[in-house]
């Protein structure tokens, strides 16, 4: 997905071609193991096409398995081996489904963020011009802080930013800092240079004046340093009225971390459906694709999952490894994975969500099918 690569990298620092990349596999829960292994599919199938070498794929244990096995739902075994890694697909984690002690914990895809200080939350909305979508014309990046904000229980060094003083009390401290809000509004703001050079901020200054005031403030310093990129700002809840009405409009939002997220559901949504909506997150060194949507246990196990948000989440994956390390092979690859997406659906595959019929599994061997054709 050339056009939303987000944290350009530096092609100096590697530049060697047909290096096999090592990359991670977390299925997650609920659809997970269902969306995952589809995306490596596909995965595989655009690396063979663009004449790349096969991903060196490791399965790691995360979520409700995870616990069962290693009693914590992101082993410290995980998190090492994905140190050492180039890149990992996670899956949804059902973790408002997990025993206690294990559901008061920070939930997996929150404490990998933290831990790896994914800071950029990138989420496209692109729809596919079909007749269910709310708005098919939607074409929108969504940049999301991704470590701090209104996002109480992974904002804070040690402890959790959310506590009761009394069993009648509870207090949920936001954060907002200088270098947070600038590291993540760089990268909207080259994001939006690459694309149709305009940028919203998202905000609520009007109310939360010094917080949200200094998220506007920064962007809007940084915005000094991007002088094509027309700029404008909308409170967060005006913002989704602007969203329903006119969602063509808009390129490249900048938010919080909370806003950003409940935004992005509704971008991905108004595109054509929240199972389309795939993100990356990443730091300057490390990239995590997954999925916007959350573990869908009301259709898990059933074939009915939508995996293209976990695909295109993975070619975003290729896309920013490959101009991290100058491998222009990776990129075409995960160019091809977003066209196989694009080509299956407009041939009239499908899942349910989207008002198809296909499985899955049926909806993936399209694109399979569809890369290795083209
Ligand atoms: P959800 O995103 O799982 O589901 C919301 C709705 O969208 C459901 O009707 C679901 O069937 C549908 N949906 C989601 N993904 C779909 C797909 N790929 N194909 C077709 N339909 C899809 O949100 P929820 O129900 O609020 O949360 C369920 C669990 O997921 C909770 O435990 C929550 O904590 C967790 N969650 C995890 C993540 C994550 O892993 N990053 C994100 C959000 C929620």
């Amino acid at each position: 997905m050339g056009t939303v690569d987000p944290v350009g990298g530096d092609p100096s620092r590697d530049t060697t071609a047909d290096r096999a990349y090592r990359l991670g596999v977390l299925l997650g829960d609920g659809i997970g193991p269902e969306i995952v292994p589809a995306a490596v599919r596909v995965v595989d199938a655009a690396l063979a096409a663009s004449g790349a070498a096969p991903v060196d794929w490791q399965e790691l244990p995360v979520g409700a398995a995870a616990i069962d096995e290693h009693g914590s739902a992101l082993p410290p075994a995980t998190l090492e081996a994905l140190a050492g890694l180039d890149g990992w697909l996670l899956g949804p984690h059902d973790s408002a489904a997990y025993p206690e002690p294990h559901r008061s914990r920070l939930n997996p895809s929150g404490a990998l963020r933290k831990h790896f200080d994914l800071y950029a939350n990138v989420r496209p909305a692109r729809g596919f011009g079909t007749g269910r979508a709310i708005a098919p014309d939607t074409d929108l990046v969504m940049v999301r802080e991704n470590t701090e904000g209104f996002y109480a229980d992974r904002n804070t060094f040690a402890g959790t930013g959310e506590y009761m003083p009394t069993p009648d009390v509870a207090v949920c401290m936001g954060i907002f800092t200088r270098p947070a809000v600038e590291r993540t509004a760089r990268i909207a703001f080259e994001l939006a240079m690459r694309r149709r050079q305009r940028l919203t901020i998202v905000h609520k200054a009007n109310v939360l004046q010094l917080s949200s005031g200094l998220f506007k403030k920064v962007c809007l310093e940084v915005a000094r340093d991007y002088p094509d990129v027309a700029v404008d700002d909308f409170h967060i809840d005006a913002m989704t009225v602007h969203l329903l009405r006119r969602a063509a409009d808009f390129d490249v939002l900048v938010a919080e971390n909370m806003f950003g997220d409940i935004l992005s559901d509704m971008t991905g949504e108004l595109a054509g459906s929240l199972g389309i909506a795939p993100s990356i997150n990443a730091s300057d060194d490390r990239c995590m694709a997954q999925a916007a949507h959350g573990s869908a246990p009301d259709i898990a196990g059933r074939g009915l999952a939508n995996p293209i948000a976990m695909i295109l989440s993975s070619g975003m994956l290729l896309d920013w490894l490959g101009t991290r390390h100058g491998d222009e092979r990776l990129r075409d690859a995960a160019a091809r994975v977003e066209s196989g997406v694009r080509a299956a659906v407009l041939a009239g595959v499908s899942t349910r969500d989207l008002g198809g019929s296909a499985s899955t599994d049926g909806f993936t061997d399209a694109v399979v099918g569809r890369i290795a054709a083209a």
